[in-house]
């Protein structure tokens, strides 16, 4: 992608830890996952923003672990651009449309990067060159996937009734009290999420060197958690729909899972295309 630009930039790929160091004043862009998609570490939004600003860089965020999973400020944080999907929290189903936020700030003057019919000032007028639209309305690429948008808004009318700090404590609540099961029976998996809530987004991760098998045998016994090369187990903790009682009969199947060694079975070892 970043060849597309043409002018000799750089490509930096730093650790999550590292990041905040890496921002100096020769970096244009800071682009992130608020929340990490395999440990669930969270980055602090407002803080790494404000160093790229202050390095004079824009701030670009991607929020497809955040949206849904816990509160997001994006203009509290000063962000520029963000990013996201609306198939994981948001329950959009499967192929909901992303989204994207560009600070209004900037809507006036950024560049669309595809500028498609439906983002031109005057889409029927079909003229021969481009004039952007006003504002947010020249993002839109193409003619909007209707029928995904109409499961979409089914799915936002539930979040109407939801407040997201109540949403973030039965999060939070909820993964501690899967950590402390998980970890009690389960000594053959290391936590790798982040032990303090205030650090983690709605997901919790262990590793295991079997991990891919150990996932599919939890599949197999009814819940559905995610393999994360190379041996990440990663379980969404999804308090709109999940509570006690559900914790804990994951928790008692993982221990089944990993106690009696289900998970040492040729037939989780086939590798899908999905994992
Ligand atoms: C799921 C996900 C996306 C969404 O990508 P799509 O192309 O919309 O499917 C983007 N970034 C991260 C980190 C994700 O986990």
């Amino acid at each position: 992608m970043i060849e597309t630009l043409g002018r000799g930039h750089d490509l930096r790929v730093v650790a999550p830890e590292e990041v905040e160091d890496a921002i100096t004043g020769d970096v244009a862009v800071v682009m992130l996952t608020e929340v990490d998609y395999r440990t669930g570490r969270m980055h602090d939004m407002a803080r790494l923003t404000r160093k790229a600003h202050e390095n004079g860089a824009l701030a670009v965020w991607d929020l497809a672990h955040s949206a849904g999973a816990l509160p997001v400020d994006l203009s509290g944080a000063g962000a520029d651009f963000a990013v996201g999907c609306t198939y994981k929290f948001l329950n959009g189903g499967p192929g909901a449309p992303a989204f994207i936020y560009v600070a209004p700030r900037h809507a006036g003057t950024v560049r669309p990067a595809l500028s498609g019919w439906l983002g031109h000032a005057a889409p029927f007028a079909f003229e021969q060159g481009y004039r952007a639209g006003e504002g947010i309305a020249r993002m839109r690429v193409g003619t909007p996937p209707v029928l995904a948008l109409a499961s979409l808004e089914a799915a936002l009318d539930i979040w109407d009734g939801v407040d997201m700090a109540d949403l973030r404590a039965r999060s939070v609540a909820l993964s501690e009290r899967f950590i402390t099961a998980v970890e009690a029976a389960c000594p053959m998996l290391a936590l790798a999420s982040p032990r303090d809530p205030a650090r983690r987004g709605s997901q919790v991760s262990f590793r295991f060197a079997h991990g891919y098998e150990a996932i599919q045998a939890c599949i197999a016994q009814g819940v559905v958690g995610d393999f994360r090369a190379p041996d990440i187990m990663r379980f969404g903790i999804t308090p709109l729909y999940l509570d006690e009682t559900d914790i804990d009969r994951a928790a008692g199947i993982i221990a089944r899972v990993m106690r009696d060694k289900l998970w040492d079975n040729d037939a989780y070892r086939q590798r899908g295309a999905v994992t």
